[in-house]
């Protein structure tokens, strides 16, 4: 088995192959079909299995790269630290394409952010509050996205942040594919999980 056996493009494979993985992991097997089959997928993994890189490549594969202004697809993170090792794992896969992607976290002034999304950007990975903030300012235009990635959701639910997420659900069209990822499933993410995804498959590894 190997990354061939998927529908992705050449460019991905070359970037995939540069990062010397050979085979997919158990959690990439069982859910890049999924994804590609735009099903709502509940992924239940830790981090380490390879987690990041099953719900980023179907969707490199599915979002056109460099097209329009307004994102198309959303990745939520709870740290600043994650938002910003989705969007290196996004730069590695990415590496062939012309993709434009963009971390927005706080804990520095917005000027940079602000001003790279006003030149266009295709993929957002954003903390749920710093995205909340540039949204109510007028920064953002959420009306193409496509696709809602929700990272180590339990980790999000321990920070207090479900009406962050719920204020971001408000915001984007409803019509889109969810993907959940947590590496553990307890009370509140299957809450989440059911306001928030639709006939959702599970995979647990
Ligand atoms: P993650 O669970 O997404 O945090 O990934 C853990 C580590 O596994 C990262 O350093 C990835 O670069 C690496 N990784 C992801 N997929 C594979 C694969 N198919 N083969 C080898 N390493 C991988």
């Amino acid at each position: 088995t190997s990354f061939d056996q998927f529908e992705i493009n050449r460019q991905l494979l070359n970037a995939v192959a540069d990062l010397g993985y050979t085979e997919p992991t158990p959690i990439q097997q069982k859910t890049i079909p999924l994804s590609l089959g735009n099903h709502d997928v509940l992924g239940i993994a830790q981090t380490g299995t390879g987690k990041t890189a099953a719900y980023l490549l179907p969707l490199l594969m599915k979002v056109k790269y460099a097209q329009g202004t307004h994102p198309r697809a959303l990745i939520l993170a709870p740290t600043r630290e994650l938002a910003l090792q989705i969007n290196e794992a996004i730069s590695q896969l990415a590496k062939y394409t012309d993709l434009r992607h963009l971390a927005l976290y706080g804990g520095l002034g917005p000027k940079k952010q602000i001003e790279t999304l006003s030149q266009g950007v295709d993929i957002l990975v954003a903390t749920p509050g710093r995205f909340i903030d540039l949204y109510r300012l007028g920064h953002i235009v959420t009306k193409d996205i496509r696709t809602m990635i929700l990272d180590e959701a339990d980790k999000m639910m321990d920070m207090g942040f479900m009406p962050q997420i719920r204020a971001v659900l408000e915001v984007i069209p409803s019509k889109r594919q969810n993907l959940l990822f947590s590496a553990t499933f307890g009370g509140r993410v299957e809450r989440l999980s059911s306001e928030f995804l639709e006939a959702p498959i599970k995979v647990e590894v």
